[in-house]
């Protein structure tokens, strides 16, 4: 809060001049803040008598932190199935509750899905919490966020892991806000540091120019989002055992406000550029929608997907779901081959893990080239036909 010296204040009223809120004024001869205040500082050092001075109330551990412990992992289910992110998460979720000594539960919310719960615990799980009820088999963020935070509530994990996918960007911060804890979207590093135990959570920050490390010192549980395929999935184990508990949720928590009258499936764009081996990209170096064509041919050939940059999907050659990158998908194909994409940061996050790179790019500059395994400085109406020209020989 700010504090106003009034045995030092002179009333001059240079700190009023100086605030862009209009939350200071002298009344008298003595400077009054109100709550318009957003402490920036500007009037504490504009006073020429050093009568304000800003004081942070010093952020304390929440009360009960020790009573929280273990890991816990949110389940998606879809479709009958459980999301891929969800054995990626096991994946880290085993190896921070092993470096923390604790247990690592997997809550799984649904309309039937006890079948599911021995592949939870040979993917990691000690425990596989399951809530099912028929009103959970569709997926409504309000029912689903009411669950989550009772369960957490209930019982106290010190960690909560999520995928950063529709389903869970939009339930989490929900859960977070009503628990009052930080939550740390799109993750790309999860670990525990040695000397508290603390969650140190890795993200692109300033557009993916800097990675930053994020802590939360004071609430728990400490949550986070990972984004799928930045994890690599737990090899799951059949000889696993573990506990299996059926939660039982009051029926007021499977309320609803959201009425789901049909479930479409995208029968348009069913290929998931994240579920294959081989992607072929294309960028602006396309020059058009046309383009694509050619892009496409080589990926049939590959037995692969498209992907594209987003200067191609901006420019409307090619659907959203292609987008490879920060604001589009996060992919690790066995191979990814860049064809007129320059290799921006936004765009090299999302494909760097990919085990071969082939870029093809006519500026031999580009920083594609910097992350490629093997590259072609040419134009790619060139050097593409000639690739697919080569496969099929090779096939015959
Ligand atoms: C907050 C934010 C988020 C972003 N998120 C993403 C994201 O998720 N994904 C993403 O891709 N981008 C993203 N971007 C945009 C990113 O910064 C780049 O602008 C974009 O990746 C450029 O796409 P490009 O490589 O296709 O186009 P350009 O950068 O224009 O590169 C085109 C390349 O094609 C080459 N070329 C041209 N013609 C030919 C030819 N005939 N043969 C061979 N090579 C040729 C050129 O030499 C050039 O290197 C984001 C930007 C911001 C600010």
């Amino acid at each position: 809060m700010l504090i106003i010296d009034c045995e030092k204040c002179s009333g001059c009223g240079l700190c009023e001049s100086s605030c862009a809120f209009g939350a200071i004024s002298v009344q008298g001869e003595c400077a009054v803040v109100n709550e318009a205040c957003t402490l920036c500082g500007a009037c504490v050092e504009n006073c020429p008598e050093q009568a304000l001075r800003i004081e942070l109330a010093e952020k304390r551990l929440q009360a009960d932190a020790d009573q929280y412990a273990g890991v816990m992992v949110f389940i998606e289910y879809r479709h009958g199935q459980i999301a891929p992110v969800s054995y990626e998460l096991l994946g880290i979720g085993r190896k921070l509750a092993d470096k923390r000594g604790v247990l690592l539960s997997a809550i799984l919310p649904g309309g039937c899905v006890t079948p599911h719960a021995d592949s939870l615990i040979a993917a990691g799980a000690d425990v596989a919490l399951l809530v099912e009820h028929p009103m959970l088999e569709q997926f409504r963020e309000d029912i689903y966020a009411a669950i989550l935070e009772q369960v957490i509530r209930e019982r106290k994990p010190e960690v909560v892991l999520a995928g950063a996918t529709a389903i869970g960007r939009s339930v989490i911060p929900y859960v977070a806000t009503a628990i009052d804890a930080g939550l740390t979207a799109d993750c790309t590093r999860l670990e525990i540091r040695d000397e508290d135990g603390m969650l140190l959570q890795t993200r692109p920050a300033f557009g993916g120019n800097i990675m930053a490390t994020i802590e939360c010192p004071h609430t728990r549980p400490q949550m986070a989002t990972v984004r799928p395929k930045v994890m690599a999935p737990a090899i799951p184990d059949p000889t696993r055992t573990g506990e299996v508990i059926q939660v039982e949720m009051d029926p007021q928590f499977l309320r609803s406000q959201v009425e789901v009258l049909e479930t479409v499936i995208n029968t348009e764009d069913q290929v998931n550029i994240q579920e294959v081996e081989a992607l072929v990209a294309g960028g602006r170096g396309l020059d058009s929608a046309k383009g694509f064509e050619l892009i496409r041919e080589l990926a049939g050939e590959l037995g692969g997907a498209v992907a594209a940059s987003r200067a191609a999907v901006d420019s409307g050659w090619i659907p959203y779901p292609h987008q490879v990158g920060q604001t589009g998908k996060t992919v690790s194909p066995k191979i990814y081959i860049a064809c007129g994409i320059s290799g921006a940061v936004q765009h090299a996050v999302g494909m760097q893990s990919a085990e071969i790179v082939v870029a093809i790019n006519r500026d031999k500059n580009a920083p594609i080239f910097d992350i490629a395994t093997y590259g072609v400085v040419g134009d790619l109406y060139e050097a593409v036909p000639l690739l697919i020209k080569r496969l099929r020989e090779i096939k015959k």
